[in-house]
């Protein structure tokens, strides 16, 4: 307990008001083990958000319960398109954030049979909503970055670039996607993200919003 509160103080000391690890993402390489850093950017955000999550590796990027899984080829995938650390530390963080937000926001307790918990106020059809989550989780990811000062257009051209961002059911247009990047850049958060025709999850956010711009 002593040491973890030490830490704290240690990040506080360094870095002013946000718990963040010094990470060097010229060492990424690609088809090789990075876990590390993928460790101390779910490590930086359980500290600095006060939800705990695991972290597993496999299939798909996503998350699960309180899980958020890393499928390490699906990360080299998105970070090959640049070879800039500071745009790949980006492009990391901004993924690992997104499935984190899931977790912190009870996105995962969620699904198309009603299942809901008490925080969350389902308003639209499950779709509707699901849509509105993505958006939400990309805002604050996006938010996030700002936050650390690290660009987000790297995340711009992956939306644009990767197929699998094309929209559908459940999921939001690319151009959609860059259109909330884009406008979580703007000072303080905009609630109507998070008090939203499709759903309502204000009272989560409200447990996060304080530290973010
Ligand atoms: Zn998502």
């Amino acid at each position: 307990m002593r040491l973890y509160a030490l830490s704290i103080l240690c990040c506080f000391v360094s870095i002013g008001l946000f718990a963040v690890t010094a990470l060097d993402f010229s060492s990424y390489r690609l088809g090789k083990n990075n876990r590390y850093l993928f460790e101390a950017i779910v490590k930086d955000l359980s500290l600095e958000f006060g939800r705990e999550v695991t972290t597993a590796y496999g299939k798909g990027l996503q998350a699960i319960a309180d899980r958020i899984v890393i499928e390490e080829s699906q990360m080299d995938d998105f970070l090959k398109q640049t070879t800039d650390p500071k745009e790949r530390e980006a492009l990391a963080r901004f993924i690992i954030a997104h499935e984190y937000f899931h977790v912190a926001l009870k996105h995962t307790h969620t699904d198309e049979w009603g299942k809901s918990p008490p925080e969350i106020e389902i308003r639209g059809t499950f779709k509707e909503a699901r849509k509105q989550m993505e958006k939400q989780v990309d805002y604050l990811a996006a938010k996030y970055l700002q936050t650390l000062k690290l660009p987000t257009t790297p995340v711009q051209t992956m939306f644009l670039e990767h197929p699998e961002f094309h929209g559908g059911e459940y999921y939001p247009t690319a151009e959609e996607r860059v259109e909330v990047v884009v406008s979580a850049i703007e000072k303080g958060i905009d609630r109507a993200v998070f008090d939203h025709k499709a759903i309502k999850c204000t009272f989560l956010l409200g447990l996060l919003s304080t530290k973010l711009p």
